[in-house]
């Protein structure tokens, strides 16, 4: 199917070299992001034992053929897809409220020691090496040598073919009679009165969505759960400067929400 340095796919769908570089900055991106955390825990990439992918890439892309590209680290023994994660913590939250607080913890952790790659300078270096390996026709050893070079973790070609472990069929589950209906105004809020509370309103100035309003009479603070951006933000949290600002203390309230089929 090789036509004019064009791949000819199924369903008029062309593959072309600008694609292929395109592709390889695409997978470069992703393989310096797993050296650039590697580096940050300390480990080797050799370290990894099992890799999950979760979207749709953990429900529909072809788990092998992704590790021999290197979207996968290379010495895994089990990839384990798990499909659309967003959906099924979605799911856990609506039926428990105390997995809500669970993940609530765990997300105050990770705010502590996610790695940002854009100032990462591990991210940098493995990513400018990536961009010549991919797009300026770095030969692979050479790449690993200059990564060894950097102190960084390294690569190194696949070598042996992991276990697959595939938990969906489906990225969204099956839904039922009613089928999906899409919610045009959640109505959902969390609400608490914050005793001592002076009604300085920096805790709502502060807030970057404008989820947050207070009423006066008496110290109500009222927060729209789908603007706020939650454990992601908590700027409302810092801005108190008597620390009056307690999460754990927030009820959550329904509101009347109209629903679109
Ligand atoms: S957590 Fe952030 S987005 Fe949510 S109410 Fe507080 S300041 Fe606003
Ligand atoms: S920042 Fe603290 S004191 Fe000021 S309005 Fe918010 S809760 Fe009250």
């Amino acid at each position: 199917n090789l036509k004019n340095s064009i791949i000819q796919l199924q369903d008029g769908i062309k593959f072309n070299e600008h694609d292929l570089v395109e592709a390889g900055r695409a997978i470069g991106a992703i393989r310096a992001g797993h050296i650039t955390l590697c580096n940050a825990a300390g480990i080797g990439m050799e370290d990894i034992q099992t890799a999950y992918m979760s979207g749709a890439a953990g429900t529909y892309m072809d788990a092998l053929k992704a590790h021999n590209i290197g979207m996968i680290p290379y010495d895994v023994g089990q990839i384990s897809q798990i499909g659309n994660t967003s959906l099924i913590v979605a799911r856990e939250i609506l039926l428990s409220e105390d997995r809500l607080w669970e993940l609530q913890k765990i997300a105050e952790e990770i705010v502590g020691t996610h790695v940002m790659f854009a100032m990462d300078d591990a991210f940098k270096e493995a990513y400018i090496l990536e961009l010549s390996y991919w797009g300026e026709g770095m030969p692979f050893k050479v790449l690993k040598k200059y990564l060894k070079k950097k102190k960084l973790p390294t690569i190194d070609v696949v070598k042996s073919v992991p276990a697959v472990e595939k938990r969906v069929v489906k990225d969204i589950p099956v839904l039922g009679e009613e089928g999906l209906h899409v919610l045009d105004k959640v109505g959902t809020y969390l609400t608490m009165i914050i005793e001592g509370c002076e009604a300085c309103h920096k805790c709502v100035k502060v807030c970057p969505n404008d989820a947050l309003t207070m009423e006066d009479e008496d110290n109500r603070v009222m927060i729209r759960t789908d603007l706020c951006d939650g454990a992601h933000c908590q700027k409302c949290i810092h801005a108190c400067p008597h620390d009056l600002f307690k999460w754990e203390n927030l009820d959550i309230m329904m509101q009347e929400s109209s629903m679109e089929q």
